[in-house]
């Protein structure tokens, strides 16, 4: 168990790395091919480095970060084995940082042949030659090598590779639906980044690793999954497709957790926190939770207007609904005549053995998606991690 951030309020993170190496285990089984463990944005608010050695643990052949300075982070701390990342360039990511990406052995992704030039000259100051994937936009028209830079690119690459620059590892790219498992974009970019490979070899680019699928098409889409599949969010044990995804034992790894602070009687008519935006029909009693928006909960949470739409807390085994707006600092919430002592443990979400509501039940009250509650959480809570021992 260790602490890795000074805690500032009572509030804190738990983190179960056991589940995350029994997620990685889950999704190498059901798609059958190497796992590419996603842990960009500190682990998606679980801890970067924790969750790479978590996700290697349970067998994850790569790891992926968005950032180039993500990737040098992992390599620090002791990281070794394959490592890609993905957002960098040449305009703006500082030759020393690609310098040192290449001595590190980390695989760049390339998006147009002026990043190659940069990865070039990379090389040539890292005194090795360079790992690099190819991004091919196939439909998400975010990053990625548009369709017509496809042929520049392709014969840069080929011609760097065959200069000893870099070895060209991986071709790849990224789907837009995938949380739509039956929308038609998911067949369609599969086929244009068929296109893409076909063309890659054409160029002399053969024996690439190909990898399209986020966690959602991981599971959801067998024919999406190529060579590798790049998993996220259900690394954590969150669902990559509410109402599609079948139960395959993922387990949540994160539980926000915090002392019931106060108790108090409402009496009818009593309006509650900044707007009175709720008022009390009848008597009631109300908890006070220390865990606010400085803590990452959404103030979108509150649901003006519609009481039972509010996200909830568990505290003593049922689930307790917010009741007017969230605060910077703390939450009031509807304990229905309970009182239960002051310091009883309120969880604010966690997979369900927790007894609380889950991040999932969280996004659907906030109008978002389970990756935002998770990546967002932090603030003044203290994080700890627990298992992997
Ligand atoms: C974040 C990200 C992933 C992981 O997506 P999940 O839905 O969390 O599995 C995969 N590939 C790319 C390019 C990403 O940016």
């Amino acid at each position: 168990m260790s602490r890795t951030t000074a805690p500032l309020g009572p509030a804190e993170i738990v983190v179960d790395l056991d589940a995350i190496r029994a997620n990685a285990e889950v999704l190498r089984e059901i798609s059958g091919v190497p796992l590419i463990a996603v842990v960009k944005a500190d682990g998606y608010g679980h801890g970067m480095v924790e969750s790479a050695r978590a996700a290697r643990a349970g067998g994850a052949q790569w790891l992926a970060t968005a950032t180039v300075e993500e990737a040098l982070v992992l390599r620090e701390a002791g990281l070794d084995g394959p490592l890609l990342c993905w957002i960098s360039s040449p305009e703006v990511t500082p030759g020393a940082t690609y310098a040192a990406a290449v001595a590190a052995g980390i695989d760049l992704s390339a998006y147009s042949v002026a990043e190659l030039d940069a990865i070039a000259a990379a090389a040539d100051r890292a005194g090795r030659p360079a790992r690099v994937q190819l991004k091919v936009d196939t439909g998400l028209t975010r990053g990625g090598i548009p369709r017509a830079a496809w042929p520049d690119v392709f014969a840069r690459a080929r011609a760097g590779e065959e200069a000893g620059q870099w070895q060209v590892t991986g071709i790849w790219s990224h789907l837009a639906c995938a949380d739509e498992p039956e929308h038609p974009a998911n067949a369609e970019q599969e086929a244009v980044f068929d296109e893409a490979v076909a063309l890659a070899e054409a160029h002399g680019l053969t024996s690439l690793m190909r990898h399209l699928a986020n966690s959602a098409a991981a599971i959801l889409r067998p024919s999406a999954r190529y060579d590798a599949v790049r998993c996220g969010i259900a690394l954590y044990g969150l669902d990559p497709a509410p109402g599609h995804t079948p139960d395959i034992g993922l387990v949540p790894a994160m539980t926000v957790r915090a002392p019931l602070m106060m108790v108090k009687d409402a009496h009818e008519g009593d309006a509650v926190s900044y707007g009175q935006h709720w008022v009390a029909e009848r008597p009631t009693t109300l908890g006070l939770v220390p865990v606010g928006y400085g803590e990452g909960i959404p103030r979108s949470a509150s649901r003006p207007g519609e009481p039972e739409a509010a996200a909830r807390v568990g505290i003593g085994g049922r689930l307790r609904p917010i009741r007017g707006t969230v605060c910077m600092d703390q939450v009031v919430v509807d304990l229905d005549g309970d009182r239960p002592e002051i310091g009883t443990e309120v969880v604010v979400f966690g997979p369900r053995s927790a007894g609380g509501p889950t991040a999932q039940d969280w996004a659907q009250a906030c109008g978002t998606i389970n990756y935002e509650i998770v990546t967002r959480i932090g603030g003044r809570m203290s994080r700890t991690h627990v298992g992997l021992r």
